[in-house]
């Protein structure tokens, strides 16, 4: 992979390891998704890893010795942050998915979170990270990692969240399965650690209730189809009655009836009070939207396929040839309501970020976002406002570390090229004519030799 690298830094003299070339991205439009307008064209100028620029292009110091990129009729942009990744395959136990990394980049996402490791995946993590700051990998940043916790006891899920924490974990993940009391007492514990809980609204409290308790983000809109229903009582109190071992077929068989039980009025109260709380939400609407439209031969037939690492490609085929008629059904409904909620929350202004849940069946790394942004788009949001859905905004999560998301000096260079205005059309962002990636810049050519790279390493 540093090839790729070396080949496009050949145009000065050959570099040290560590060096990197200055960059002048010369008369360029400007997307700083936190402007309303786009300013008029400038000159960027990036040296080691920053942005150390951004002038009116007359006004220019360049460098003679810097890589200069023709900016004119073009757009550019933060790199694009993916909040919802998994790098790890804790209970499969399969290698961790770097795989996924030279897609990525090569989509214009410079910065992941990984949503669920343990202490050696937050190790692995900063390795991955101190790599790809020598020059060693070509890989998007690991701006947070979250450890998720269990117990059986209220006792034992506090001993986990101080395990995460000794761990060095950027946030506590939690997930459905999570009882109410061990949930409360993670909750507590996490917050006396100073860290942020993250992750699905556990299936025995209401999404209202744990946007009030300081659950800080809530994944996949978890729990959103049952609060936007006039079933959700009923629900929950069937889960909590139920006790600690909830199935999920259960939990299926409810989102069912809450997604054939939509209650719209409810559903703008639901938003109003998570947008009054502050909860953000990642709604990773790709997900339900692949296993709404996805098929079997939808996944044989994308041209994407060859990217895939075999056990990935194993994994995927499986969950899709195990699928029955009911879950294409659940799949169907549940998406038919999540689009419907995606837009009240939205309107209410509840904080919505971009995230995908990649590689999850018919997920792919990189592409995907721009899936996401698409449907953020549908749901409402105008394509500056997804934009920033999946940069500037990601400042909201806590324990992220961002000095990206704007075009401005001191920022970090990481920064995407494009042909097209994408607050015009935001498929507009598919669009990369370079990448620059921690103060290296990547060509076109470079990027479609990364790909190449990508594919010839997983062919059989
Ligand atoms: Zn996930």
């Amino acid at each position: 992979m540093s090839a790729v690298l070396l080949s496009c830094s050949t145009a000065v003299a050959a570099p040290a390891p560590l060096a990197r070339p200055s960059i002048a991205i010369v008369d360029v439009t400007v997307v700083d998704p936190e402007q309303v307008h786009t300013s008029m064209p400038r000159t960027v100028l990036v040296e080691d890893r920053r942005i150390v620029a951004v002038v009116e292009p007359r006004k220019a110091v360049i460098p003679e010795h810097a890589l200069r990129v023709d900016g004119r009729g073009r757009y550019l942009m933060p790199g694009l942050v993916d909040l919802h990744v998994h790098l790890f395959n804790l209970a499969s136990k399969r290698p961790p998915n770097d795989w996924t990394f030279p897609l990525f980049v090569a989509n214009g996402v410079t910065a992941v979170r990984e949503m669920s490791t343990n202490a050696d995946g937050v190790k692995q993590a900063r390795r991955w990270n101190d790599a790809r700051s020598r020059g060693e990998i070509v890989a998007p940043r690991i701006i947070a990692a979250g450890i998720a916790v269990g117990g059986a006891s209220p006792q034992a899920a506090i001993d986990a969240v101080d395990a995460a924490a000794d761990a060095g974990a950027d946030f506590i993940k939690v997930f459905s399965e999570l009882p109410q009391a061990q949930w409360q007492a993670v909750l507590a514990e996490a917050r006396r650690r100073g860290l942020p809980v993250a992750g699905h609204v556990p299936a025995q409290v209401a999404l209202q209730a744990t946007a009030a308790a300081g659950q800080h983000d809530n994944e996949h809109l978890m729990q959103a189809v049952e609060a936007c229903s006039s079933k959700e009582s009923a629900l929950i109190a069937g889960r909590a009655a139920g006790g600690e071992a909830l199935s999920t077929a259960q939990l299926d068989a409810d989102t069912r009836q809450a997604a054939q039980h939509f209650d719209a009025k409810r559903c703008r109260a639901v938003a109003a009070a998570v947008a009054a709380a502050g909860q953000v939400q990642i709604p990773t609407l790709v997900l339900p939207h692949t296993e709404a439209e996805g098929s079997a031969a939808a996944l044989a037939n994308d041209p994407r396929w060859i990217y895939l690492r075999a056990d990935e490609r194993l994994r995927w085929q499986r969950a899709q040839a195990t699928l029955t008629a009911d879950d294409h059904a659940l799949f169907r409904e549940r998406w038919s309501a999540l689009r419907r909620i995606a837009a009240i929350f939205h309107r209410a202004d509840v904080v919505m970020l971009a995230g995908t849940d990649t590689p999850m069946p018919g997920v792919y790394p990189g592409y995907s976002l721009h899936d996401e942004l698409e449907l953020l788009v549908a749901a409402g949001l105008s394509p500056r406002e997804a934009l920033r859905a999946a940069t500037s905004l990601s400042a909201h999560l806590p324990g992220v570390d961002t000095n990206s998301g704007a075009i401005a000096a001191g920022r970090r260079a990481d920064l995407v090229l494009l042909d097209a205005d994408p607050t015009r059309d935001i498929r507009n962002t598919r669009l990369i004519r370079a990448v620059v990636l921690d103060g290296r810049l990547l060509t076109r050519e470079a990027l479609d030799a990364l790909l190449a790279d990508a594919a010839r390493a997983q062919a059989p």
